[in-house]
């Protein structure tokens, strides 16, 4: 008998063995792909660890979670400064002084301002729509260069035709700083992700390519509760209807060239070009590799044969998601956890934090 079977060998699941274990507590961890890692899992090819499913950058701003982390793994010196690419011209993210200086030629924090300010007079009424708020709150050139294309592409709709609501704010400094992130703790782990993931699970019994709905009512009968971190609609059969998601596809290229792009991820900003992002692996780890691995990330729509990989937490999904939330609440012997048990968009450190909650209250 074990006292939890665990479903997903992502980043709750196995924060959760991990800490189960540490207990005394028997985990089965059961994982439908092929490997351990969840969305984290990183796989070595020509000596570079690649990001298989979209770049993983770990930052935090919780110290708890930093050390917890540090227990598995070293992190290297890594900040995310990634590149805008605009029909083939290179600027600066996130929107800052090295942005606006390229994009109109100035020095000073106060002519950025006052070009923004200027622009964004220009819509006066209450924005109903993403272009409208995105214009309000950044103007004409930043949203037409870095946003508009970017997002109908992320989306596969028109800024128009979007809720203004998937964008409440745009962060702009107006400092020379290309730190993407405000974070005070950043970096990737050396060796990549799927080492933790090991650690993780060293004490747990996991089985790979085993899809617990398959087999739930056997799994049930082993176990004393079940961890369940796959979609939560899914568990419930839909029935009351499927929870919406976008999804990706990414392509991988191995080149014959050490260095591609110069730089971990470049954004490409335009309409035209069908990919949202390029990724370059190596550039993670500071690879001098002979040869480069890159991978180029598609925007798809999502259904139910496919990988689910953001919530779409509008407002139809989260009162459908309120409704699974409040069957599972029946259930004694069943938890759900992580990004899609719990249809939310969480960042590896919200998804830790979250794990360990639950921990908490659970192992006591
Ligand atoms: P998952 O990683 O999805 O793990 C759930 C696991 O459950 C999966 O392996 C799945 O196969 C398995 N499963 C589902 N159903 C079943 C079933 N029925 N039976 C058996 N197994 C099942 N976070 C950051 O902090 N920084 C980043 O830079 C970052 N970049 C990201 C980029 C992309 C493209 C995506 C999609 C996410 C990114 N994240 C990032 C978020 C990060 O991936 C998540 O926080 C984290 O992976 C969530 O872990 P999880 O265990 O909840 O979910």
């Amino acid at each position: 008998m074990f006292d939890y079977c665990i479903v997903g060998a992502g980043l709750f699941g196995s924060v959760f063995a991990y800490e189960a274990s540490q207990k005394g507590k028997k985990c089965l961890v059961l994982e439908k792909r092929n490997h351990i890692g969840g969305n984290c899992y990183t796989k070595e090819l020509e000596n570079i660890n690649v990001h298989s499913y979209g770049a993983h950058i770990f930052r935090t701003s919780d110290e708890k979670i930093w050390n917890f982390m540090k227990q598995f793994c070293e992190f290297n010196h890594f900040i995310n400064s990634p590149l805008a690419n605009y029909k083939g011209t290179i600027y600066n993210l996130p929107f800052n002084m090295n942005t606006f200086s390229k994009l109109w030629g100035i020095s000073t924090p106060q002519e950025a301002q006052n070009i923004i300010t200027k622009q964004k007079a220009l819509i006066q009424k209450e924005p109903e729509n993403l272009e409208e708020q995105a214009l309000s709150l950044v103007g004409k050139d930043v949203y037409e260069k870095f946003i508009k294309g970017y997002t109908q592409k992320q989306w596969g709709r028109a800024c128009k035709d979007l809720p203004k609501s998937i964008i409440r704010r745009i962060p702009v400094r107006f400092t020379y700083d290309n730190n993407y992130f405000n974070d005070p703790y950043q970096g990737i782990p050396k060796g990549g992700y799927t080492k933790i993931f090991e650690k993780l699970l060293r004490q747990s019994e996991v089985r790979l390519n085993t899809d617990f709905l398959r087999h739930k009512k056997d799994f049930e009968k082993i176990s004393r509760k079940i961890i369940f971190t796959g979609t939560i609609d899914s568990y419930f059969e839909y029935q009351f209807g499927a929870l919406e998601y976008r999804s990706l596809e990414f392509k991988e290229e191995l080149l014959d060239t050490p260095n591609y792009q110069g730089v971990a991820v470049v954004n490409f900003t335009d309409e035209n070009t069908p990919y949202t992002r390029i990724i370059e692996h190596k550039h993670f780890e500071f690879g001098t590799q002979e040869k480069t691995i890159i991978s180029k990330e598609y925007p798809k729509a999502w259904s139910q044969d496919i990988e689910p990989y953001y919530p779409i937490n509008d407002e139809a999904n989260q009162a459908l998601y309120e409704k699974y939330k409040a069957l599972a609440q029946k259930e004694h012997k069943l938890i759900f956890g992580g990004r899609l048990g719990e249809y939310k968009y969480y960042d590896m450190t919200d998804t830790i934090a979250s794990a360990l909650k639950l921990c908490e209250r659970e192992l006591v």
